[in-house]
C-alpha cells in the first residue's frame, strides 16, 4: 500500500511536479516561438510574393486593362507561390484573379485590407474562408507608380491548414515528450526512493526486533554512503549491546553463584551450630569458620563495589612519581610477606618516573598484584616489585617465585571470575575479580597490563602506563 506520509511517495511527488512545471514551460515557449515562426514565414513569403508581382503588374496597369490576361498572370503567380493571388485596381474593382470559376474577377472588393493598401498601407490579416472552410491569412500590397502614388493592390490570401497541422503535430510531440519524461523519472525517483528506503525499513525492523529484545540483529547492506554507514554503526551498536547484555546476564550468574557458596556454608554451619549439643572447642571452630566465609562474602561484595566505581568516570587524575608511590606500598606491605615467610625485593631506581594516573585506583591495581603474589606463591618464595621505563612506558613488574599460571589460563587469568584453580583461591581469601579489576583500571588509564609465566617456576605480572610529559 502506497503510504502519503512516506520517502518513496514524497520523493516520486516531487520529482513529478518538478519534471512537470519543467515541461510546461518548455513546451510553451517552444511552442509559442514555433507558431511566431511559422506564421512570421508565412507572411514573408506572402510579403515576397506581393512586392514580386507588383513589378509584373504595375507595367498591365499603365495600359489597357486586359483581365484575362491578368487573371492568367496571376494564376501563375499563384502556382508558384502557394497563394490565391487578386488584383485590384486604383478603385478596389478586381482585374485579376487566380481563382477563375466563382472568382471576384470585375467585383468591387470591399475589404478592410485592401482598403489600408489602397491608402498606401500593407495590411494583412486572418480571417474563416467560407469557400474552402479553413482560417485563412491573407495581406493587401499597394502597387505604386513613381509620381503617382498607388495604383492599385494585390490581394494575396492562404490557408493556415499548414501551419496549423505542423503546430499540432508539435503539440502532440510535446505532449507525448511529457509523457515520457515524466514515466522515466517517475520509475527512476520510485527506484532511488526503494534504493533509499528499502535499507531503512530493514534498520526500522531490526531495531523494533532489538525493542523486543532480539538483540542479535544484522543488517546485510553494504555501501559507502551514509545509509551504508548507518547500517555499519547499526551493526556494530548491535553487536556490542548484544555482548554488554550477555556479559551483564553472565556476570549476574557468576555472582549468584559466588555468593551462593559461601551463603551455603553459612547456613549448614549455623543450622549444626543451632541444632547440635557441641564442646566449646568444636563451638569455636564453627564460629571461626563462620567469620572466614562472612569475611569472604564482605571481599566479595567490595570488590563487586570496586568493579562498579570503575563504571562511573567521575575521578580525578594526577601526576604520580610511580617511585615515590611505589616505595610507599613496599613500607606498606612489608611485614605482611614476612609474615607468610617470603623475600620482599623492591628494584626501583633513582631516575624519576611520572605518570598520570588516579591514586586510589594505581593503589588497587598495585594492591591486588601483589596479594597475588602473596597467595599464590608458597613460604620460602620471593617476590619482587621493579620499576623501570622502556619506549616512553613506565612498567611496574610483580614478579613471583610461586606457582604459575598454566599456559592455557594465561589468556583467561584477566576475565571475571575465572581461577586456575578454584580450591585455592578460596584457600587465600580469592574471590576470582583482583585480576578482571587491575585490566579494568589499567584499560581505563589507556595502558597495557599481561603475564608472563611458567608454570611451576613463577609468573611476572606486568602494567604498563605511557609516561607524564616533564
Ligand atoms: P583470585 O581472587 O582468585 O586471586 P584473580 O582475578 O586475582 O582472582 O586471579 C585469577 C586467577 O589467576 C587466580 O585464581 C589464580 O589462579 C591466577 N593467578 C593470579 N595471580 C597469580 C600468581 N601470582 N601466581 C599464580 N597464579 C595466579
Amino acid at each position: 500500500m502506497v503510504k502519503f506520509y512516506s520517502i518513496r511517495f514524497r520523493l516520486t511527488a516531487v520529482f513529478l511536479a518538478i519534471i512537470l512545471a519543467v515541461m510546461i514551460i518548455i513546451s510553451l515557449f517552444l511552442y509559442s516561438t514555433l507558431e511566431r515562426y511559422h506564421l512570421n514565414n508565412l507572411l514573408d513569403h506572402l510579403q515576397r510574393t506581393g512586392f514580386l508581382a507588383s513589378e509584373f503588374l504595375v507595367g498591365h496597369l499603365r495600359g489597357q486593362i486586359d483581365t484575362v490576361r491578368l487573371s492568367s498572370l496571376a494564376e501563375n503567380i499563384s502556382r508558384q507561390a502557394g497563394a490565391r493571388v487578386v488584383f485590384i485596381d486604383e478603385q478596389g474593382m478586381v482585374i485579376g484573379d487566380s481563382v477563375r470559376v466563382g472568382g471576384l474577377l470585375n467585383q468591387k472588393l470591399e475589404q478592410e485590407d485592401v482598403t489600408a493598401a489602397l491608402d498606401g498601407e500593407v495590411s494583412n490579416s486572418v480571417t474563416y474562408s467560407e469557400r474552402i472552410g479553413h482560417e485563412i491569412k491573407q495581406m493587401a500590397i499597394p502597387v505604386r507608380e513613381e509620381n503617382e502614388g498607388v495604383i492599385g493592390v494585390i490581394f494575396l490570401s492562404t490557408s493556415l491548414e499548414d501551419v496549423y497541422q505542423t503546430l499540432a503535430d508539435i503539440r502532440m510531440f510535446l505532449f507525448l515528450s511529457t509523457v515520457l519524461a515524466m514515466a522515466v523519472v517517475g520509475g527512476g525517483s520510485i527506484a532511488l526512493a526503494r534504493r533509499f528506503t528499502g535499507p531503512l525499513e530493514e534498520l526500522t525492523n531490526a531495531a523494533r526486533k532489538m525493542s523486543e529484545g532480539k538483540l542479535d540483529q544484522h543488517i546485510e547492506f553494504t555501501s559507502g554512503d551514509e545509509i551504508g554507514r548507518l547500517a555499519d554503526q547499526f551493526n556494530i551498536m548491535a553487536k556490542k549491546l548484544n555482548y554488554y547484555t550477555n556479559n551483564l546476564k553472565k556476570f549476574a550468574a557468576d555472582v549468584a553463584h559466588e555468593v551462593r557458596t559461601p551463603l551455603t556454608t553459612m547456613s549448614l554451619l549455623t543450622k549444626a551450630l543451632k541444632e547440635h549439643e557441641m564442646e566449646p572447642q568444636q563451638q569455636k571452630e564453627f564460629v571461626d569458620d563462620l567469620d572466614n566465609e562472612l569475611d569472604r562474602l564482605v571481599q566479595l561484595v567490595n570488590d563487586l563495589l570496586e568493579l562498579s566505581k570503575l563504571e562511573k568516570n567521575q575521578v580525578e587524575y594526577e601526576e604520580i612519581t610511580m617511585n615515590f608511590f611505589l616505595k610507599d606500598m613496599v613500607r606498606e606491605n612489608k611485614y605482611r610477606f614476612s609474615k607468610s615467610n617470603l623475600e620482599f625485593y623492591d628494584f626501583i631506581p633513582d631516575e624519576i618516573m611520572k605518570v598520570y594516573a588516579v591514586p586510589m585506583q594505581l593503589r588497587q591495581v598495585v594492591l591486588n598484584l601483589l596479594d597475588n603474589a602473596l597467595n599464590y606463591t608458597p613460604s620460602g618464595g620471593s617476590v619482587s616489585l621493579i620499576l623501570y621505563r622502556e619506549d616512553g612506558e613506565i612498567i611496574t613488574k610483580v614478579e613471583d617465585t610461586g606457582n604459575g599460571v598454566p599456559k592455557k589460563d594465561q589468556d583467561f587469568i584477566f576475565e571475571r571470575f575465572y581461577r586456575v584453580d578454584q580450591a585455592r583461591s578460596r584457600e587465600g581469601g580469592g574471590t576470582g575479580l583482583g585480576l578482571a579489576i587491575v585490566s579494568e583500571i589499567i584499560a581505563k588509564h589507556n595502558g597495557r597490563v599481561w603475564v608472563e609465566s611458567e608454570q611451576g617456576k613463577g609468573s611476572s605480572f606486568y602494567f604498563a602506563l605511557q609516561a607524564a610529559n616533564e
